[in-house]
């Protein structure tokens, strides 16, 4: 079943055209990755699938309980003086639809897992300004995590980090995937370092070539590149 679908799918930005004639059919526990320069209009798809942006034409139909559906923007650290623990803006990723007061047992196991995942539990009770920014991105994905939704849908989730980093981010990520059958999406500038990793595990990953159209849709091993 298709989670994701979008058809014939134009978006402005006033009269001008971002992204266009786009179709894009995403299944349960696939890893896709958007590629493509800056302004190709991968952040604007992505809004497109999360609602955060109407389409001018085409449809978009997401087959899953808003629930189920995690998003984390691109620079998503507006104010690193925001004075919370790591560990409390993870378990802000708890609060959807009914304000929650107290966490339970099951709440802070679910807090455990992600730390697993992420790696994190040494700087649960950190500030978010003291920690780096590949500790931040993992926090933040934690909490995008926590409530362990079916889709992750992540805007450039390795901006502003090092190759290294990046690296071991994208490794989780795809673990994650392979793992948990979490269907990811993710728009992503530099693929050196997936190329790598999906290698390594060899992992075949589907990338989708964004310039203002769809001008690639394939194995990553396929692809020629930008
Ligand atoms: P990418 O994420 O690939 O860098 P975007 O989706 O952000 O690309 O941008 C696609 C196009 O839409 C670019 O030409 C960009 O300048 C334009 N655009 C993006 N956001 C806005 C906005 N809020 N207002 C006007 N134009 C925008
Ligand atoms: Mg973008």
């Amino acid at each position: 079943m298709n989670i994701i679908e979008m058809s014939n799918v134009t978006v402005k930005y006033n009269t001008h055209v971002a992204v266009e004639r786009v179709n894009i059919n995403i299944k349960e526990g696939e890893l896709v990755c958007l590629v493509g320069e800056n302004g190709s209009g991968k952040s604007t798809i992505i809004k497109t699938i999360v609602g955060l942006k109407i389409q001018d034409k085409g449809n978009v139909k997401v087959n899953i309980a808003p629930g189920q559906i995690s998003y984390l923007e691109q620079f998503n650290m507006k104010d690193s003086t925001f004075p919370a623990t790591a560990k409390e803006i993870i378990m802000t990723g708890m609060q959807t639809k009914k304000l929650k007061l107290f966490y339970n047992k099951s709440d802070y196991e679910a807090l455990d897992e992600v730390c697993k995942i992420f790696s994190i539990k040494n700087i649960l009770n950190k500030q978010i300004g003291e920690l780096s920014g590949g500790q931040r991105q993992r926090v933040m994905l934690a909490r995008a995590m926590i409530n362990r939704p079916k889709v992750l849908i992540l805007d450039e989730p390795c901006s502003g980090l090092d190759k290294k980093i990046s690296g071991k981010l994208y490794e989780t990520l795809i673990n994650l995937n392979k793992d948990m059958g979490t269907t990811i999406v993710m728009a992503i500038h530099d693929i050196e370092e997936l190329e790598k990793i999906s290698k390594e595990k060899n992992i075949d990953i589907r990338v989708l070539q964004v310039a203002k159209e769809i001008k690639f849709d394939g194995k990553l091993k396929d692809w020629k590149g930008l």
